[in-house]
């Protein structure tokens, strides 16, 4: 149950504690659940602001809460990004995406 870093194979974190979100905001129980109907190259995973692994909420605090990139604390390696300035929308455009994004092709989720 947790999420580690494609290149470095550390873990991230624990998706027991911070669950995955799709970009519908709904809980994900499988990798592949995005939301809504989407083949976009880059699928992605989101976070609720409300829980967050410590080195998110460390990250996002260097940027005083406005928008920047996630790294792996570990490696470095770009694995998404956050974004509290503007509110985006999923692909169907029904609803407005979580603030943090994480790539899923940079990490490895099992569930
Ligand atoms: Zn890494
Ligand atoms: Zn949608």
């Amino acid at each position: 149950m947790e999420v580690k870093c494609k290149h470095c194979r550390k873990s991230l974190f624990d998706i027991k504690c911070i669950p995955l979100l799709t970009s519908h905001s709904e809980v994900k129980n499988i990798s592949t659940d995005v939301g809504c109907d989407t083949d976009g190259p880059e699928s992605c995973s989101y976070m609720s602001d409300e829980k967050l692994p410590k080195w998110v909420e460390h990250a996002i605090n260097q940027e005083s809460w406005t928008k920047g990139r996630l790294h792996c604390p570990n490696c470095n390696n770009r694995i998404g990004s956050f974004n509290f300035v503007n509110e985006l929308r999923c692909n169907c455009n029904k609803f407005i995406t979580p603030p943090v994004k994480i790539t899923n092709s940079k990490v490895d989720v099992s569930f």
